[in-house]
């Protein structure tokens, strides 16, 4: 009996001192497997007499409970602590801040594409694309300027030499187009064209639009008309717009195209320099030289036409006042167009 104290005692100091499952489990075999300290006592019965079998059997099942029920309890214990450890060493600190991102934003001139491709699309045009380093024939000479004519002056071109230029307007995506399509058409051209030309209103590279429509009963009128539609729609605006006459050496009549001034409705400020208008695009009624000149019998049909800068769309309609500073990818600039 005294023994089977002692072996309480030691088995319930043991226990409490097991840190991991593994000598726990040591412990079990030590006390309770089948070679263990009480196994061993259960053995030794026989040698007992049989008056006092009882007893002693009672009792040794007595400490075996109460081993069983100290190393259920540490197991729990230490599985607990398992846990707990498990957490502090996997835990996440929500309270770390995010990590912010830098957003970009749509440059103006790209939403000024974007808001010219949508108009145009739903009015059923189809948008066409050509080559900016192009031949002199199809940026000159086939929009009704041949070699030596005084209208290539107006145009400062960069030449390459083996007759090839940068294109310095989009026309010649509409020769292109009335070469490679046949009438009725409906075609815009948009993308970059270059000048010899860099000061406050004017760069080397800039982007310009340039639609054409060809049918067998077009009209200037129908051009007044899509021209309004279009104006309007784009500057979300019902101002005034009127039409001077001009000189194009691809379009007969040709004509400017004004619009109110959006900052004074016309009534004289900076911006219109205190004449109330401001110049938007240039058109005109298909030259018939220039329909004849790609296959297109002018008898027949007839054409018009209108180019407008890209640029100067979106100085307008953002109230920015000096174009470089479309170029110059401030990103203080820029940003101010992030919505
Ligand atoms: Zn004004």
């Amino acid at each position: 009996m005294q023994a089977l104290e002692e072996i309480l005692k030691h088995a319930e100091f043991s226990i409490s001192q097991a840190t991991d499952l593994k000598s726990l489990d040591n412990y079990r075999v030590q006390y309770l497997g089948k070679k263990g300290q009480l196994t061993e006592y259960l053995k030794t019965l026989g040698q007992l007499p049989p008056e006092e079998r009882p007893v002693a059997g009672q009792k040794i099942n007595v400490v075996k409970e109460k081993i069983q029920a100290l190393i259920e309890e540490r197991n729990t214990v230490l599985i607990n602590k398992l846990i707990e450890d498990q957490l502090v060493s996997e835990a996440i600190d929500v309270t770390l801040p995010g990590r912010l991102l830098n957003v970009g934003s749509i440059h103006p001139i790209t939403k000024t594409f974007n808001e010219l491709k949508h108009i145009f699309s739903k009015m059923g045009f189809v948008f066409m694309e050509g080559p900016e380093i192009e031949e002199d024939y199809y940026n000159f000479t086939a929009l009704n300027v041949p070699p030596l004519h005084p209208a290539r002056a107006m145009q400062d071109t960069f030449y390459f030499g083996d007759g090839l230029l940068l294109r310095s307007q989009m026309s010649p995506v509409q020769i292109h187009a009335m070469k490679k399509m046949t009438p009725p058409l409906r075609m815009v051209a948009m993308g970059r064209v270059y000048r010899r030309d860099f000061d406050l209103t004017h760069t080397p590279m800039f982007h310009q639009m340039e639609c054409l429509v060809v049918d067998d009963s077009v009209t200037f009128a129908d051009l007044k008309g899509l021209l309004k539609q279009f104006l309007h729609e784009f500057f979300e605006t019902d101002a005034p717009i009127r039409f001077r006459p001009s000189y194009f050496p691809f379009t007969e009549p040709s004509a400017e195209v004004d619009m109110a001034c959006l900052n004074c409705g016309g009534k004289g400020c900076r911006i219109c320099k205190n004449g109330g208008w401001l110049e938007v695009l240039g058109c005109g009624m298909v030259h018939p030289n220039v329909l004849n000149d790609v296959g297109i019998d002018s008898e027949k049909y007839r054409g018009f036409a209108f180019g407008v800068g890209i640029d100067r769309l979106t100085l307008l309609k953002y109230g920015i006042s000096d174009l470089r500073s479309l170029f110059e990818n401030d990103l203080r600039f820029l940003k101010q167009f992030s919505s």
